[in-house]
């Protein structure tokens, strides 16, 4: 064996042949990267990578051959058809794109090997058509057996190589595996089968043929080659670099809020994951500070939502340009920021906090409105508040939300207490979401009388929660966090729905009159829910009186006129509650069309003894009747509440003496409706009682 290698390699020049050897490597690993890349691919790209691998492997091949042949010292003179060159390169190549194909047909895992094993044939095939090229002067003789050995080696060898690429993505080691196996398939090849070629040199008197012409053939055969390799390599390269770009595009946008361009709530949970190890490290502390626009879904649902992005945006770029050195400012989603910075005491939070804060006292200029958006701006400080990255979070959370609560224009730092209210409240918040899905909550009816005939004109529902575990809960607390968290919406047509069923049970048909909250107003569909609510329900529209605070209209004055006019066109009546309470008292009454005033019981109160209390219950009194407007005394406790407001000349009055607050059941007990379906037994029972 070490005998015929030599005689073989003897034969060869030695330095050519390291440069064959150099190109098959280059080309081998060329068309296997490719190849390679072809795997993931699908349809169309698919087919292109298996082309780009075909024509650079074959190309590689095809070059491998004629340099080695250029290596190869013949004992005669040579000469090369050129006709057959290039029918041995079309070969190289077409044969390998059909290997190619085979070796990617998903339907089995031996097409791999079975293209892998066409790939070797199609390298033989070039070789001896390569070799048919080759015109040497002298007798040829050839050795069957290392012909038979030059096609079987490169067969094997491709197909375990091909094999080893598969059909799924490879790693490193085993693509090395694979290109060395085609390397020694290609090589084997070559030597075997020049082994199995012999040459008797003929007699001198031939012409000498040119050397260097052949020489330079081959050289030119090369490089033709090597371009068709640079150029799979360099399609392979520029689509590596393509995707490197759009993988990091992608990360990116993986990690940034695509409206403002912040860094979004995964990035903020590295950055304080990182931020944590290094405070952790250097006994160092940081601080998070959370921000929440005030009143944003106003802006939205008022001047656009492409409003509202503009406004978030040009927030966000303010906020970015305060930012100093190794802060760090994030979205975390609608109208939600946070921001990271490491400290050294407090007073750095706050000088921070302030700094954010500077940007919310500039209006934005959202189309051709300006608009004034503040924020509630909390702060937590680890390692002070918090243990670890998540409680800090939430904790600095927990601080923003009670400078919400508490409508506070400064930085709020947590604290112990701040945390306890405000899970108290979060848990409020999950109870009463619970309590309206299970149906755990009632509604009790207070009766609404003329203060001058004692009759009944109608009664107020309102709204009870008794909890198994935190008692009765007044809706004063409970109201507030409905609106907070968008429960309010299904919580007041809950509302609207009861009350509307059973008061279209009563006998005799009183009003009912139905709290509305200002953000229920603010909802575009109400009058849509009124009306359907009234037609599932059957009762009339005059039998139905909804009651609108103050603050409700004034939020946004032209939207909630828009609506209460479709509510008051069904026919429904619309009072003014807890009048007296807001600071434009009279401004409303000019502006929205009320059927009636509710005077808050805040005057009725001292009426008896006050004479402020009283000037000013004249005053309404007196303004009623010059709008036509009757007016409703709220909270009235004592007869001689009572009697003051029956002698300045009160149409209506409310309160526990004429009558608490109590469940639907218990109306009729105090002279008030019974429940149409209720009154033969009751009649019955009345007789029987006589009896
Ligand atoms: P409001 O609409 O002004 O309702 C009258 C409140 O005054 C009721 O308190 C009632 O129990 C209380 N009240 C009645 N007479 C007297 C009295 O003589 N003295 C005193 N001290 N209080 C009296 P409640 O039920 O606690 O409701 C408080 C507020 O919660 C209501 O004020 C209303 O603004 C809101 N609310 C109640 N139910 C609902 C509801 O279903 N939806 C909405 N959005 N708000 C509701
Ligand atoms: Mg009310
Ligand atoms: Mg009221």
């Amino acid at each position: 064996m070490i005998t015929v290698f030599n005689c073989i390699v003897g034969k060869h020049n030695l330095a050519l042949v390291f440069v064959a050897v150099l190109v098959c490597l280059f080309g081998s690993a060329v068309a296997l990267r490719l190849l390679r890349r072809a795997v993931p691919a699908a349809g169309a790209q698919r087919l292109g990578w298996r082309f780009l691998a075909a024509v650079a492997g074959g190309g590689g091949v095809w070059a491998t051959h004629f340099v080695a042949m250029l290596a190869y010292e013949p004992p005669a003179p040579t000469s090369i058809d050129p006709a057959l060159t290039i029918l041995s390169l079309v070969i190289s190549m077409a044969g390998l794109f059909a290997s190619f194909l085979v070796s990617g047909i998903r339907a089995s895992e031996a097409f791999p090997a079975l293209g892998g094993a066409m790939a070797g044939l199609s390298f033989s095939a070039m070789h001896y058509t390569g070799m048919m090229a080759y015109r040497v002067i002298g007798l040829v003789e050839w050795q069957l057996d290392y012909v038979v050995a030059s096609i079987l080696l490169p067969v094997a060898c491709s197909a375990v190589s091909v094999a080893l690429i598969g059909q799924r993505y490879v790693g490193t080691r085993r693509f090395w595996a694979a290109v060395t196996l085609l390397v020694s398939g290609i090589v084997s090849l070559h030597f075997t089968a020049m082994t199995a070629f012999r040459v008797t040199p003929m007699a001198q008197s031939f012409p000498q043929i040119d050397a260097r012409a052949v020489v330079a053939l081959g050289l030119a055969i090369a490089v033709v080659a090597l371009i068709i390799l640079g150029m799979g390599l360099a399609s392979y390269l520029i689509d590596t670099n393509v995707r490197a770009d759009s993988e990091q595009r992608l990360r990116h946008m993986a990690s940034h809020d695509p409206l403002t361009g912040l860094p979004n709530r995964a990035s903020l949970g590295e950055f304080l994951a990182s931020s944590f190890r290094e405070a952790r490290d250097r006994n160092e502390k940081f601080s998070v500070i959370c921000m929440d626009l005030n009143r944003f879904k106003e802006i939205n649902d008022t001047l656009g939502h492409s409003a509202g992005d503009d406004a978030l945006r040009i927030l966000a770029r303010r906020m970015t340009q305060s930012l100093e050195g190794g802060e760090f400012m994030a979205r975390l989603g609608g109208d939600e920021f946070a921001a990271v910075k490491r400290i050294g005491d407090r007073s750095e939070v706050a000088a921070f906090a302030d700094r954010l804060a500077g940007v919310f006292n500039r209006p934005v200029r959202v189309g051709s409105t300006e608009a004034q958006v503040k924020a509630s701006i909390g702060t937590a400080i680890w390692p002070d508040d918090a243990k670890d990255v998540d409680e800090l979070l939430n904790n600095a959370d927990l601080a923003m939300n009670h400078a919400k609560h508490a409508c506070l224009d400064t930085v709020c730092f947590y604290d112990a207490g701040i945390g306890a209210s405000e899970r108290k409240r979060r848990k409020l918040a999950e109870a009463l979401r619970q309590a309206l899905e299970l149906e755990h909550l009632d509604l009790h009816y207070q009766v609404q009388k003329s203060l001058t005939s004692g009759a009944i004109h109608g009664y107020e529902a309102l709204l009870r929660w008794n909890h198994p575990q935190f008692g009765t809960i007044p809706p004063s607390e409970f109201i507030p966090v409905a609106e907070e968290n968008g429960l309010i919406t299904p919580l007041g047509a809950w509302v609207l729905r009861r009350a509307c069923q059973d008061a279209a049970a009563w006998e005799p048909p009183y009003r009912v009159a139905v709290n509305v909250s200002a953000i229920q107003l603010m909802d575009a569909n109400l009058p849509r829910l009124f009306h359907q609510v009234l037609m599932e329900t059957g009762l009339p529209p005059h039998r139905l009186e909804l009651e609108l605070t103050e603050t409700a209209l004034i939020r946004d004055k032209a939207g909630s006129l828009h609506i209460m006019r479709q509510i008051k066109a069904l026919g429904i009546g619309v009072s003014l509650d807890d009048f007296g309470s807001g600071y434009s008292s009279l401004e409303t009454l000019r502006s929205f069309p009320f059927d009636k005033i509710k005077l808050d019981r805040a005057f009725v109160e001292g009426i008896e003894h006050d004479r402020q209390s009283r000037a000013i219950v004249r005053a309404v009194l007196a303004l009623g009747k010059c709008l036509e407007i009757p007016v409703l005394a709220e909270g009235i406790e004592t007869e001689d509440q009572m009697a003051v407001l029956r002698a300045e000349g009160c149409d209506e009055g409310q309160g526990y003496l004429l009558g608490r607050p109590a469940p639907v059941a218990d109306l009729a007990r105090e002279g008030g409706p019974i429940r149409k379906g209720d009154r033969e037994p009751q009649q019955a029972s009345a007789q029987r009682s006589k009896a």
